[in-house]
């Protein structure tokens, strides 16, 4: 099968770059391993409770600062609810609950009560880098990848503030440590500032560069916290909706197992069924490792480019704890997403990020209870166990995790409903990082931006974009690298890329919490709204038991359902030839079983309106 290009990850990055190229009317085929959408922005499902799978702050959606996912959802004129956290996050540090205020002063004073004597450095710190970041990132809004910037724009935009520019530029080598000794002259603040760019780059002040710390320390206050309402499902939902809508395809459950060539381009994919796919253009978004040790055969590339992909030094491996709480147990102070340190001078076990979704969003599971995460990293061998060795060290996790969160919240453990337990080899199976490396590639200072891989590639065919580009992790990140990505391909064919104008009509709806099931849908029609919650009641169950001999993939069908891809559900259903909807329903695992013969008949009935 050939087509225009070849999208390798439906994590986010790998789906903004598809969703933008099937929008310039490109056939597009987007393969992925999972057989569900969005990498390590995807969800899960148990009983009636969303889980996210691993992103669940999420940042770009604001109306001022690095706003990548508006500009993306712009571009696509796809409309999307997002709920705002009206304060971003807090920091338990030393004792001290630290409030990440959207108000920059707010926030000083928070960090005061910690270092009363660093105040006026932290007022002379934090107004210098708010206003190189307005001066760079709000007045000249760019969504690319520094590798992929426009020289003549870059130049022009310096005129307009030829000082900060190149203070800035002078960040690029300097380390975010060499950038705070300026200001600070209490060496325990420095503790403090390794706990945030551990939060966003998972490296310390001394490993990080200056040029990305300066744009993290502000961009949360300035562009703000977010949450996709009705479950973080919806964000990779929504990308698959426009890539199926415009007539690219979805290919889940199939890994890439080599990059194949003509001459010394590569051409096409060879999956791990034995299948070939092939395109004029590619795009990868895995690892590099896997790039260059696995996709790439050894006969097309250079031995010097393997040893540096091997060099690239990983981020540390990640245990993610899902669990459903009685809702006494959340006290009202409690915030959506929130930090707990264990040691302030070095990252151990006991850190760990909580994310409770549920306190802003009330869609996500029932009224008396709240979902909770907790994400932190692993230190322990999880490779080589024998299965009752790996289950019972998967319990002792559960157990210390759960001993974690009950210093923040007390009563936890007497109020836990369930838990599941994600290890380094659960998200390197989930996602393909390799290690469970929670951020792929570390963003190391001397193995940093330009040092790592482009969104273009040493093969004229083949282009790059995620975790382990230029910009690194995080989720406007990786999707700014998606954006580079597509304007490389489009800009190589001759076609129009998508740059920011002013004036952009906006597709992107911010909620003030918190979003309540009546919210749900609340725009459509009493018929697509009833259908849509009993689509939403599926547990997207990846062994279904509903299908087993049906070519139907029902919870494809209800996820896409669920996220209003209405277009890509009937199409699964048509491409079936399914029509015994009650057979199928008849095994649904849940006691009230999923209404799947109405949804299916709705979707045979519904007329799909013309593309825009
Ligand atoms: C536990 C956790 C929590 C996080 N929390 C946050 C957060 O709160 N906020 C935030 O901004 N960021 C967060 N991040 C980081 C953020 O989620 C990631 O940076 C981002 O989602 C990565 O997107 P990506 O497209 O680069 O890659 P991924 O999401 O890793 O997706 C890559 C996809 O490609 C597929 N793939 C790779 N190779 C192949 C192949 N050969 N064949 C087929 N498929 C392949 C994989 O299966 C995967 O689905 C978190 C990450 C993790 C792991
Ligand atoms: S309909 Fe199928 S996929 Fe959905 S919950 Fe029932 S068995 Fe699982």
């Amino acid at each position: 099968m050939k087509y225009d290009v070849l999208v390798i990850g439906a994590g986010l990055s790998g789906l903004s770059a598809a969703a933008l190229l099937a929008k310039r009317n490109l056939k597009v085929a987007v393969v992925d391993k999972s057989y569900c959408p969005g990498g390590s922005c995807g969800s899960f499902k148990r009983e009636d409770v969303f889980f996210d799978q691993g992103s669940s702050m999420l940042f770009g959606w604001g109306e001022r600062g690095f706003n990548a996912h508006r500009f993306l959802f712009n571009c696509l004129e796809e409309e999307m609810d997002i709920i705002a956290h009206p304060q971003l996050y807090c920091v338990h540090y030393k004792g001290e609950k630290i409030r990440f205020f959207p108000d920059i002063d707010q926030f000083i004073e928070e960090v005061a009560r910690l270092f009363p004597s660093q105040k006026p450095n932290l007022k002379r710190f934090y107004g210098d880098m708010e206003q190189l970041y307005t001066h760079v990132m709000v007045e000249h809004p760019s969504y690319t990848t520094p590798d992929e910037t426009d020289r003549k724009e870059m130049l022009q935009a310096m005129l307009s503030h030829p000082v900060s520019y190149l203070r800035f530029l002078s960040y690029l080598n300097k380390s975010a440590k060499s950038l705070l000794s300026k200001y600070f002259t209490d060496p325990e603040i420095f503790s403090f500032f390794d706990k945030l760019t551990s939060t966003y780059c998972y490296t310390t002040v001394e490993e990080s560069p200056a040029i990305l710390s300066t744009v993290m320390f502000v961009d949360n206050h300035v562009g703000g916290s977010y949450y996709p309402a009705g479950s973080a499902l919806m964000l990779p939902g929504k990308l698959e909706k426009v890539i199926e809508e415009h007539g690219s395809v979805m290919i889940p459950n199939r890994e890439v197992v080599r990059i194949l060539f003509s001459g010394n381009k590569p051409s096409g994919v060879q999956l791990d069924d034995g299948s070939a796919l092939y395109a004029d253009q590619l795009i990868y978004s895995g690892t590099v490792w896997n790039l260059y040790g696995k996709l790439i055969p050894p006969e097309y590339s250079d031995p010097k480019r393997r040893a540096w992909a091997a060099s690239q030094v990983p981020t540390y491996p990640s245990l993610a704890l899902y669990s459903v709480v009685d809702r006494s147990a959340i006290d009202h102070e409690a915030m959506a997403v929130e930090m707990l340190v264990g040691d302030p001078s070095a990252l151990n076990e006991e850190e760990v990020t909580v994310y409770i979704p549920s306190i802003d969003d009330h869609t996500l599971c029932g009224k008396d209870e709240h979902v909770v995460l907790a994400i932190g990293p692993s230190f322990r061998t999880w490779d080589g166990l024998d299965a009752k060795t790996y289950q019972m060290q998967k319990e002792e996790e559960i157990q210390r995790l759960l001993g974690v969160l009950a210093r923040r919240f007390p009563t936890i453990k007497e109020h836990v409903r369930s838990t599941e337990l994600a290890t380094p080899k659960t998200i390197e199976r989930y996602t393909m990082k390799n290690g469970g490396a929670v951020a792929g590639p570390k963003q190391v200072l001397g193995n940093h931006m330009f040092k790592r891989l482009h969104i273009r590639t040493e093969y004229p065919t083949l282009f790059c974009c995620g975790e382990s580009t230029v910009l690194g992790t995080g989720t406007p990140t990786v999707t700014t690298s998606g954006i580079a990505a597509a304007n490389a391909v489009l800009s190589q064919r001759g076609l129009e890329s998508f740059v920011y104008e002013s004036g952009m009509k906006q597709y992107v709806h911010l909620i003030t919490p918190p979003y309540t099931p009546d919210q749900l849908y609340a725009s459509d029609d009493g018929q697509t709204r009833s259908v849509k919650l009993k689509a939403r009641r599926c547990q997207i169950c990846e062994h279904p038991a509903c299908c087993q001999t049906s070519g139907l993939d029902i919870p494809s069908l209800m996820r896409r359902v669920m996220v209003g891809n209405l277009k890509g559900a009937k199409q699964l259903l048509i491409a079936s030839g399914e029509e015994d909807f009650e057979s199928l329903q008849s095994h649904c695992i849940r006691e009230d079983a999923v209404d799947i013969q109405q949804v299916c008949s709705f979707l045979l009935e519904w007329e799909s309106p013309p593309a825009r």
